[in-house]
């Protein structure tokens, strides 16, 4: 089987395509305004997705993560993972939600072939829910991942970006949800980008804050598994979920780096915060030009990266984590 391997000895078994830059929130750390239209995009169609989760099947990736913007408002988004689902190499069907419609399209997702499931949910309070979001749909988003639960999905994670002042004193309250509930809460660290500098600097916090208060309440951190996530996971045994730390800017955060993007426009980056975009999607148009793809793939590994020299402040050509894919 072939893989697709760097200078540095990773391997890419996982590739999380965006298939749109449209999103319905106005999260503060991501759009601010929302999402802006300033010219007409024509983001991948059907079959240039396919000829890409074709050539990338055939390179050894077995997990993809659809993601965006927010996927989900693609009219064709169940079509899509239901054309992905059908290929019996990728067994890991992923997608990241802010959870709209969850509640009521679970079932429809879970039954198109996808099996894990990432949701953003900021505060579990509701009104600094729909501060940070712009969306007063705190209880819609959680009622969506009851709903999740019930069908079916076997990962179900829940994404919160750590925000200094704003939500960083909810620990407590996300270890009550924890308490009964089978999913693993993950902080992420806000993340610099092209546009957000002076938003960063205010409400940057270290994973560490978290971190300290999980052991003072006797949590324990896992030993990390062979190709696991960037996440640092943690656990109690009072406690069905489990809490993660996602933090960018530790040290070593890119060692385990085991992951591509595809852009929603066909670029591949090798890094969120890479200096380049590849594009492929002229590679997309016929399904003779596989061998020619898989090449081009390839041979763009031999320039990934070490590392994102984010603590260097390099955000490299990423404005938002909407336009490039969350
Ligand atoms: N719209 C979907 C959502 O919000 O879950 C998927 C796309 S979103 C860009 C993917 C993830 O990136 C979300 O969990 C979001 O909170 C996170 N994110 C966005 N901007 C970020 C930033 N500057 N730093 C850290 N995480 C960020
Ligand atoms: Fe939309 Fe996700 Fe960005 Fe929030 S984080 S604005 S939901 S793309």
């Amino acid at each position: 089987m072939n893989m697709l391997v760097d200078n540095y000895n990773r391997t890419f078994p996982y590739l999380r395509l965006s298939i749109t830059e449209v999103c319905n929130f106005s999260c503060s750390y991501c759009l601010p305004n929302g999402y802006q239209k300033d010219h007409e995009k024509s983001f991948l169609r059907q079959d240039e997705i396919m000829r890409l989760v074709n050539a990338f099947v055939e390179l050894g990736v077995w997990k993809i993560r659809i993601t965006g913007g927010e996927p989900t408002i693609r009219k064709d988004f169940t079509e899509i993972a239901k054309m992905i689902g059908e290929k019996s190499e990728i067994t890991k069907l992923a997608f990241t939600t802010n959870g709209y419609k969850l509640r009521e399209k679970a079932a429809e997702w879970r039954d198109a072939g996808l099996n894990a499931i990432n949701i953003s949910i900021d505060s579990m309070n509701a009104k600094k829910f729909h501060d940070i979001t712009g969306h007063d749909r705190m209880q819609e988003v959680r009622e969506g991942i009851e709903k999740a639960l019930e069908v079916g999905f076997e990962d179900v994670k829940i994404n919160v970006v750590l925000l200094k002042g704003v939500n960083d004193d909810e620990l407590d309250a996300y270890l009550e949800y924890v308490k009964d509930t089978p999913v693993s809460v993950r902080y992420i660290e806000l993340m610099q980008t092209g546009d957000n500098l002076t938003y960063f600097n205010k409400y940057h916090q270290s994973a560490d804050y978290v971190k300290d208060q999980l052991i003072d309440r006797g949590w324990v951190e896992n030993i990390r598994q062979i190709g696991a996530g960037p996440a640092v996971n943690f656990t109690h045994p009072d406690y069905k979920g489990s809490i993660g730390l996602i933090a960018p800017y530790s040290k070593d955060f890119c060692t385990g780096c085991n992951r591509l993007r595809i852009t929603s426009t066909g670029d591949l980056r090798l890094c969120l915060f890479g200096n380049v975009g590849i594009p492929l999607r002229h590679m997309l148009q016929s399904d003779d030009q596989k061998d020619d793809l898989k090449a081009a793939i390839s041979k763009q590994l031999d320039y990934k990266a070490s590392s994102h020299f984010l603590q260097d402040g390099n955000t490299g050509i990423m404005t938002n984590l909407s336009s490039t894919g969350g």
